[in-house]
């Protein structure tokens, strides 16, 4: 019998989901899931948390052991993927070892961003995005430890709040003028930034990095601007990079990493993509644009081995993530650069819900405090673009639930 092969390059969230999806389907071939690092597929929202602050008890896989063997998932752990033939249509590891592909899908995520001048410290220099990242630092998160962050963005202001549930002293050094520029609305950033300031961490903003060196058995950092910091570990969060060497090598073609359509299909007829690495274009829009959240990875590793099966992709929904930090739970659907953000509730740490208003007063975009069971109905709204006059929208006696039953 001549079965199908279907080989998946990038063992994480997206490529795990993937492989299982192919199963769910009732998909009969070959599954080769290759992956170049030592650990079973794991989710990575716990690195800058759990895996932190409960090591012991912290389990992220991505499924449970055993799961690969009993649906004939042919895992393959350290097996790094050099070379990608897309006219031989196979795939060559660093081992030499060729492996022929029917079809094959890339979900080979995304790397954190280098800042040379930090690496070349050498020790006590990390940046967070492998489980291995996550243990390594760990060992810098003890009591009255001078711990400087740089990159106030997602990673950074978790890592704050586990640096200093650890008892470490938190310094945290962010170019532009505000903390998660790129995914919260400033009165979000500004509240957050307050939570973390009374927990003892200092922010410097608008702050460049001119150089940095090692003094006296301490880092210092040089800022532009001629302020010095001093610490004794540096951890950096300054943005990921699309992995997408393999997908170049073969000539596919790439925009801010591979390009896919809706059914993530690349260039390539045999060849698909998903995850932090794929840049998706969106149905409403045209507009292409890569998602590096647990969400999407999961959402289009299915959506990709749908397509390998010819199967339909599901509608696509509003961009969701969220962050647990300072003790709360935060989280964000839709488009969080709103011109108009309402607040149901006060913005005090106590839950509450925002509501993010375009400039035709439609929904697009809603965040929860504390409040992560009105989040379904706050996405529903979201995805019907609900307009809604403004003391309705700010009715406390009306849940949300109730309003998306009633919105137009
Ligand atoms: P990020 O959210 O893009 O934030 C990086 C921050 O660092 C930005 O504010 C950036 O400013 C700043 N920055 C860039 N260069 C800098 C420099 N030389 N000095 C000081 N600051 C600098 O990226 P991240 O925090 O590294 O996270 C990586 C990815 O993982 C992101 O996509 C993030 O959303 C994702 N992630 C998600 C979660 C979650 O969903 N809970 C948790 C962790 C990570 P500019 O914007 O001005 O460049």
């Amino acid at each position: 019998m001549n079965r199908s092969v279907y080989v998946i390059v990038g063992a994480g969230q997206a490529g795990a989901n993937a492989a299982a999806e192919l199963r769910r389907q009732g998909f009969d071939g070959r599954v080769l899931l290759l992956g170049d690092e030592a650990h079973a597929p794991y989710e990575r929202p716990p690195l800058s948390k759990d895996v932190l602050l409960r090591a012991a008890s912290t389990r992220c896989a991505v499924h449970a052991d055993g799961f690969y063997d009993e649906h004939a998932i042919e895992l393959r752990l350290g097996a790094s993927v050099t070379t990608l033939d897309p006219h031989a249509r196979t795939v060559t590891l660093a081992n030499r070892e060729s492996i022929a592909y029917d079809k094959l899908l890339l979900t080979t995520g995304a790397r954190a961003r280098r800042l040379p001048l930090l690496d070349a410290l050498g020790a006590n220099v990390h940046t967070l995005r492998t489980l291995d990242d996550a243990h390594r630092l760990a060992g810098e998160l003890q009591p009255g430890r001078r711990v400087l962050l740089v990159g106030a963005g997602v990673i950074g202001l978790e890592l704050a709040s586990s640096a200093v549930d650890l008892g470490a002293q938190v310094t945290v050094i962010e170019a532009a003028a505000s903390a998660m520029g790129r995914c919260a609305p400033p009165l979000v950033s500004e509240f957050l930034c307050d939570l973390h300031r009374r927990r003892g961490v200092a922010f410097h903003f608008g702050a460049s990095l001119a150089r940095a060196t090692r003094e006296n058995g301490e880092i210092v950092l040089h800022l532009q601007d001629g302020t010095r910091i001093a610490g004794d570990a540096v951890i950096y969060g300054i943005g990921a990079q699309p992995d997408i060497a393999l997908a170049q090598t073969a000539g596919l073609e790439i925009d801010n990493g591979i390009v896919v359509d809706e059914q993530c299909r690349t260039s390539d007829p045999h060849i698909y993509a998903a995850g932090d690495v794929a840049s998706r274009r969106h149905a409403g829009s045209g507009l292409y644009r890569r998602h590096e959240t647990w969400e999407n990875a999961q959402k289009q590793g299915s959506a990709a081995a749908r397509a390998m099966l010819g199967l339909a992709p599901d509608a696509e929904a509003a961009p969701w993530f969220w962050t647990d930090q300072c003790g709360l739970n935060v989280q964000f659907v839709g488009d969080m650069a709103a011109s108009d953000w309402l607040v149901r509730g006060q913005l005090d740490g106590s839950p509450c819900v925002l509501l993010g208003l375009d400039e035709e007063g439609a929904l697009v975009g809603a965040i929860t405090i504390e409040l992560g069971r009105e989040m379904r109905s706050a996405r529903q709204l979201v995805e019907q673009r609900a307009t809604l006059a403004r003391e309705v929208w700010l009715d406390p006696q009306q849940t949300l639930r109730a309003l998306a039953k009633k919105a137009p």
